[in-house]
């Protein structure tokens, strides 16, 4: 949500957005599809917007992983989870929480890489599928932990539900403490 008198509305207009004149944007109807190119430009054109009124930086859709993305196309009820992992401001409010940083071994990308590698961070869906039923509202701080995209891609090696974060916390420290 946006605050019209203080903040900038976001718009579709603008050379760079020739993709969003494929849309009528004002129908006189209910509700529109947007075809899935469109969206996806809208999507990350939204996060480069919020972006601009918070530090957390947000564009990591480089975060879809393969399989995650396969597994989620089928049901509706597991899109809406990669929704919230691609969420620009529950992604800000988690991060802000548990700082960009991974919940599971520690990495942090803006140590590591500097400049470049600051406030990037995967961010996990931790609340199990089998506990999300109509009318589920996401709760930032309990329901998602930044994690980096190594620990991302091994949480989801566990299908459907992926490994906790203390279950892959604790085959980390045992594999650390098998090779001293
Ligand atoms: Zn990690
Ligand atoms: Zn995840």
């Amino acid at each position: 949500m946006l605050d019209p008198e203080q903040e900038p509305i976001f718009t579709v207009d603008g050379p760079n957005n020739k993709v969003y004149e494929r849309v009528n944007w004002t129908p006189q109807a209910s509700g529109i599809s947007i075809p899935d190119e469109v969206a996806e430009k809208l999507e990350i054109d939204w996060a480069k917007f919020l972006n601009r009124h918070d530090p957390v930086r947000n564009i990591t859709y480089a975060d879809e992983i393969d399989e995650e993305k396969t597994f989620l196309e089928g049901a509706s009820k597991t899109v809406k989870i990669n929704i919230y992992e691609r969420n620009a401001e529950a992604r800000s409010i988690c991060i802000k929480k548990y700082g960009a940083r991974c919940s599971i071994c520690g990495f942090d990308f803006g140590k590591q890489f500097g400049e470049i590698g600051q406030g990037f961070i995967h961010v996990h869906h931790i609340t199990p599928l089998s506990m999300i039923c109509k009318g589920y509202i996401l709760n930032p701080i309990d329901d998602l932990r930044p994690v980096c995209p190594n620990c991302h891609a091994m949480l989801h090696q566990k299908r459907p539900e992926p490994y906790t974060v203390e279950e892959l916390k604790t085959i980390l420290m045992q594999m650390i403490d098998k090779a001293n």
